[in-house]
């Protein structure tokens, strides 16, 4: 080729192979046209070739500098075009990371906790049998949680309770209350005159810890106080409790116990509402044939009863010539345990939402 030949060549395909490598839209576009105008059998190639054909000295570098002008100019336009498609691919697969015509996520409703249930309903039965709810501080004096029920501080059944004592500077008679009698005691200070009709509802706290026992739990105690109240209403009143708790037609029990705040005092049982109180059988029963969840016996304890000692009415200002009544305490998470069929008490403080989802309500 003449130089005349070389410079036609170049200026020609020039323009087309900067179109191309400007306006490829993705990569493959791109790539095909650097194989087209700028790879080994493209036209910058041939035009170099030709140039070291020609003879004379000044044409060669007139030619060659052309040749060499127009290959850079090309390869910057290829290397811009590059990086803008670059750019617009991370674009676009970023686009796709945040698709906007995605479903959004549901929120899922919230359910209420099988202890709240428990303890809702079990106020309610109380509420329909006259109780009304009264509250106390969680954080307690001796005085309350001991001395007024009948619990001096040499007596020994403070021993039954392992009982969080709490810092309080120079006094040490400060607990966590180990129990929800102290607001019966502060509510018959505080009325001072039956009738007292009242159920306490609360968080206490034992030094506790193990698949049946936490060092918090709940308790709900009942107390009625009045001229005249006898055993037999305890034993009514407990009979329509069981009933509305658990199922119509369950059965009651009473074995004596001991409880310092009163006296008589009885451990109450109902009939096992998993083997309907025969203690084997049906779906509960084990490979023995014994229930599970009454081992057997055919019974469930749930609660401690008995009559108001008359030494709680004296430390309380009531005269226990004039007034009786009975007392009973349910632990709520011993409730829900047998209402639900669950193993270990510390599954309903986990907060593990595969386990609470299970709960209706
Ligand atoms: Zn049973």
């Amino acid at each position: 080729m003449t130089l005349v030949e070389i410079e036609q060549l170049l200026d020609q395909s020039f323009v087309a192979a900067k179109g191309a490598l400007s306006g490829a839209r993705n990569a493959a576009e791109l790539e095909a046209a650097r194989v087209q105008f700028l790879g080994q059998k493209g036209f910058i190639q041939a035009a170099k070739k030709s140039v070291g054909q020609l003879t004379v000295v000044d044409e060669k570098k007139r030619a060659g500098k052309l040749c060499n002008d127009r290959d850079r100019e090309l390869q910057e336009a290829y290397q811009h075009n590059l990086s803008r498609i670059e750019q617009q691919d991370r674009a676009a697969a970023l686009a796709e990371r945040i698709d906007v015509t995605l479903p959004g996520r549901r929120s899922r409703r919230g359910r209420r906790h099988p202890l709240t249930t428990t303890c809702d309903d079990i106020l309610a039965v109380l509420a329909g049998l006259g109780f009304q709810p009264a509250e106390g501080p969680e954080v307690e004096h001796d005085f309350y949680n001991f001395e007024a029920l009948n619990m001096p501080s040499d007596h020994p059944a403070r021993d039954m309770q392992d009982t969080f004592y709490v810092d309080a500077g120079a006094r040490n008679d400060v607990v966590l209350r180990t129990h929800t009698s102290p607001v019966q005691a502060r509510t018959m200070l505080a009325s001072g005159k039956p009738p007292i009709r009242v159920s306490c509802f609360g968080r206490v706290y034992r030094k506790d810890d193990d698949p049946t026992h936490s060092p918090m739990f709940h308790q709900i105690e009942g107390i009625y106080v009045d001229k005249e109240v006898t055993f037999a209403d305890l034993k009514g009143t407990l009979q329509l409790f069981a009933e509305r708790i658990f199922a119509p037609g369950v059965k009651i029990r009473m074995r004596p116990s001991f409880f310092p705040f009163t006296e008589p005092s009885v451990e109450v049982d109902v009939s096992c509402v998993a083997c309907g109180g025969i203690g084997h059988g049906g779906s509960s029963a084990a490979d023995d044939g014994r229930c599970r969840i009454c081992k057997g016996t055919g019974f469930l304890e749930i609660m401690g009863a008995g009559m108001v000692d008359p030494e709680v009415f004296r430390a309380c200002k009531l005269d226990p010539d004039a007034v009786t009544g009975f007392a009973f305490g349910i632990g709520i998470e011993r409730v829900a345990l047998l209402r639900y069929g669950i193993a270990d008490i510390r599954l309903l403080y986990e907060n593990d939402e595969r386990f609470l989802s299970q709960f209706v309500g």
